[in-house]
């Protein structure tokens, strides 16, 4: 067999996100196959063998790869409508158009939202699908296929939705799938893709849509589905002051205590948004291990509210960070979620070190490693760990005055990517995509687009 192939990073600032918060101000980082050889100050040890490639990175940061805890990708294909609403009208203002995806839009849209992330950082992404219309094609496989030929790490949430207008949820009754069917189709999800494997380039996770879309049977029946597989659970919770006030009418509990009922707590479950938590909901997600995705932008874009992620944090919750669907969040961007988490926070707890530079980042990597339930092998730089990670360029206007190279990454402008490695493999040179046309997805993704608007409008 020949010896794995080596490939050296120089002369760069490292930021290894370990449990120490290792940082080097010039180290080198050594890849052999898919994983992290070795890293340290300096340049590499003399006499490597096999080292194909010897990148000097002079003038960058390398840090742990984004991981991206939150997202829908069939939203691509309707950014910027209802964009004054909050969530609940903007539910009910975009589901009539949402029920209409079929495979090639998915296709189209899961295309545009990875390489929107893949160049900018991302190199974990996760996608919460949960609309299935009667008759749509092969969703999962599109998106899945879609994140295998980009070359991105993915986790895809199976989602799904049976409480429509008929019994009192938002969706239309037409978009949504009977209990019988989501679960049937989520276990058939899991055992066609899911990959246990330590270095799983696809997983699976269950992931009923919200409390106000889904019935109390398909929560925990969900669950147990999910332990019976072994794997991740994920739903959205607390986003708003709307969704408090629906679950005590119709639980007569709030949302914390009522997915506590229903199996919805513990160390293989992940929620996105956790806006309205007070501090029994708080504890409740320390004692439980239940992860958190943080949404700074989404949440502000509908106006929900403020997560309070310091709390979160100071408890003990494991805290990643979420895009969330580009429906409300236009940018579709991971990178810059690391700044306004740190800036959103800080106004939420009136605190001017509420967040630091250091918890951003380490919320952005291994903190959304944590939450997908991948710590061990993703999320920080350190020997063994899979070789996820990416070369921020920070030597030019936008960064080079800037005193340190973190406080640059955070605070400052996007930073531009050079290179972004998955699996020990590159996908981004100089901040195009090598492993797909960015310009074809963009033709594409407006086309679909269209067509969607099309079919919604009746035409
Ligand atoms: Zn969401």
């Amino acid at each position: 067999m020949a010896a794995a192939q080596r490939i050296v990073i120089e002369n760069c600032s490292i930021a290894t996100v370990d449990a120490s918060d290792t940082e080097y101000a010039s180290g080198h980082v050594v890849i052999v196959g898919n994983r992290i050889e070795s890293l340290g100050a300096g340049r590499a040890p003399e006499g490597l063998e096999n080292v194909v490639r010897r990148i000097d990175a002079t003038g960058h940061l390398v840090t742990p790869g984004l991981v991206n805890t939150h997202h829908h990708f069939y939203q691509w294909i309707t950014r910027g409508l209802a964009t004054d609403h909050n969530l609940f009208n903007w539910l009910v203002a975009l589901y009539p158009t949402w029920a209409r995806i079929d495979e090639p839009m998915v296709r189209s849209a899961a295309q545009g939202s990875l390489a929107m992330m893949a160049r900018g950082g991302v190199t974990t992404a996760m996608d919460h699908h949960y609309v299935y219309p009667q008759g749509s094609g092969d969703l999962s496989g599109a998106i899945i296929g879609a994140a295998r030929d980009m070359g991105v790490r993915f986790t895809l949430a199976r989602g799904s939705m049976d409480r429509s207008e008929k019994d009192g949820g938002l969706p239309p009754d037409f978009a949504v799938e009977t209990l019988e069917g989501a679960l049937a189709g989520t276990e058939e999800t899991v055992k066609q893709h899911h990959d246990s494997s330590f270095d799983a380039m696809t997983q699976i996770a269950v992931a009923p849509c919200s409390p106000f879309s889904i019935s109390t049977e398909l929560l925990k029946q969900g669950a147990e589905l999910a332990r019976r597989l072994g794997v991740r659970m994920h739903t959205h919770g607390s986003e708003t002051v709307e969704e408090e006030k629906f679950c005590h009418e119709l639980f007569g509990m709030g949302p914390t205590d009522y997915f506590e009922s229903t199996g919805w707590l513990g160390e293989d479950v992940w929620m996105a948004h956790c806006v309205h938590m007070n501090d029994s909901d708080i504890a409740a997600f320390a004692r439980t291990k239940t992860g958190v995705a943080h949404c700074p932008s989404s949440n502000a874009r509908l106006a929900a509210g403020i997560a309070r992620v310091p709390d979160m944090l100071a408890a003990g919750v494991p805290v990643g960070l979420g895009v969330d669907g580009t429906a409300s969040n236009e940018s579709g961007e991971l990178h810059t979620e690391l700044r306004n988490a740190l800036l959103i926070n800080r106004l939420g707890a009136h605190r001017e070190a509420a967040l630091n530079a250091r918890q951003a980042l380490r919320l952005g990597t291994f903190g959304g490693a944590q939450v997908l339930g991948r710590a061990a092998e993703i999320g920080s730089l350190e020997p063994g760990k899979l070789a996820d990670l990416v070369l921020w360029k920070l030597d030019t206007l936008a960064h080079a005055s800037i005193a340190d190279p973190v406080t640059a990454l955070v605070f400052g402008a996007a930073a531009p990517v050079t290179a972004s490695f998955v699996n020990g493999r590159q996908i981004v040179e100089d901040g195009r995509l090598l492993t797909a046309d960015e310009d074809a997805i963009a033709r594409a993704t407006r086309e679909q687009a269209q067509r969607l608007a099309r079919i919604a409008a009746g035409q």
